[in-house]
C-alpha cells in the first residue's frame, strides 16, 4: 500500500527531488580556439616550447605562465586518463605542485605572476578533488568524452531504483540514534563500493553509457551520504 503511495509521490516529482536540484543556466561551450595556451611568454615574449607539462615557466626569464584555459586535469596531475588512478601518485603530485606554486615563492614577483600562481593553485586543488573522488572522476571522464548527465530530470533513472532511493530516504528520516545512523552509513558505503566497481568495469570495457547510468546512481547515494552527514552534526 505504502509502495503505491511512494510511486504516486515519485510521479508527482516533489518527493523524489533530483540530486542536481534546479537546472542552472547552460554552461557556455568553450571553442577550440579559446582552449589553446598562449605560445609566447607574457613577460619577455619568448616563444614557449609547447610540449612542457603544466605549470609552465619561461625558460628564459623564469616567469610563471598562466594556466591552460582548458587544462586536462589528468595531465595536470600526471595521471593516465583512466578511471582507475594511482592514489599515491596523485597525492605526491598534488603535494609537489602545491609546493612549487606556493604564494610565498611569488611574493616578490610581479602582480601578474602572483595572480597566475593563485589561479594555478586553485586549479590544482580542483584537479586533486575531482580525481580523488570516484564519482567526480567518473563524471569528468564522461565529460572529456562529450557525455554529460542530464541535469534536473529523473528520466535517466529507472523507477525501481528511484523507489529504492525513496525507501532509503524514509529509513534515513527514521534513523534517530547513532547505531542506526552508522548502520545506514555502512549500507550506503557498500552500495557506493559496488557501484564504483561497476563503473571501473564499464570504463575498462569502453561502455560509456553503462558508466553514465551507474554514475547517475552514485550521485543519488552521494546525496544520501550528505544527508547522513548533516544528521550527525549535533544541534
Ligand atoms: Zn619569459
Amino acid at each position: 500500500m505504502w509502495r503505491a503511495a511512494l510511486s504516486h509521490r515519485l510521479r508527482g516529482g516533489a518527493a523524489a527531488a533530483s540530486p542536481w536540484g534546479r537546472p542552472g543556466p547552460p554552461r557556455p561551450r568553450s571553442s577550440l580556439a579559446s582552449c589553446s595556451a598562449s605560445s609566447s611568454c607574457w613577460s619577455c615574449g619568448l616563444a614557449l616550447p609547447s610540449a612542457s607539462s603544466p605549470p609552465r615557466f619561461c625558460p628564459s626569464c623564469r616567469a610563471l605562465q598562466p594556466p591552460e584555459p582548458c587544462a586536462d586535469l589528468f595531465r595536470l596531475m600526471g595521471c593516465k586518463r583512466t578511471f582507475q588512478v594511482d592514489q599515491g601518485r596523485l597525492q605526491q603530485r598534488f603535494r609537489s605542485l602545491q609546493r612549487a606554486l606556493h604564494p610565498d615563492y611569488f611574493s616578490q614577483r610581479p602582480q601578474t605572476e602572483q595572480d597566475f600562481s593563485k589561479q594555478h593553485s586553485s586549479l590544482v586543488n580542483k584537479a586533486y578533488r575531482t580525481l580523488l573522488n570516484p564519482l567526480s572522476r567518473g563524471l569528468y571522464l564522461l565529460e572529456l568524452n562529450g557525455i554529460e548527465l542530464v541535469k534536473g530530470t529523473d528520466t535517466e533513472a529507472d523507477p525501481e531504483f528511484l523507489l529504492e532511493i525513496m525507501e532509503i530516504n524514509e529509513k534515513l528520516s527514521d534513523a534517530n540514534n547513532d547505531a542506526k545512523i552508522e548502520e545506514m552509513e555502512n549500507f550506503i558505503a557498500a552500495k557506493q563500493e559496488a557501484l564504483t566497481k561497476g563503473v571501473r568495469r564499464a570504463f575498462d570495457q569502453d561502455d560509456l553509457q553503462e558508466a553514465k547510468k551507474l554514475l547517475a546512481k552514485m550521485k543519488y547515494f552521494a546525496n544520501l551520504e550528505e544527508k547522513l552527514k548533516r544528521k550527525k552534526i549535533p544541534f
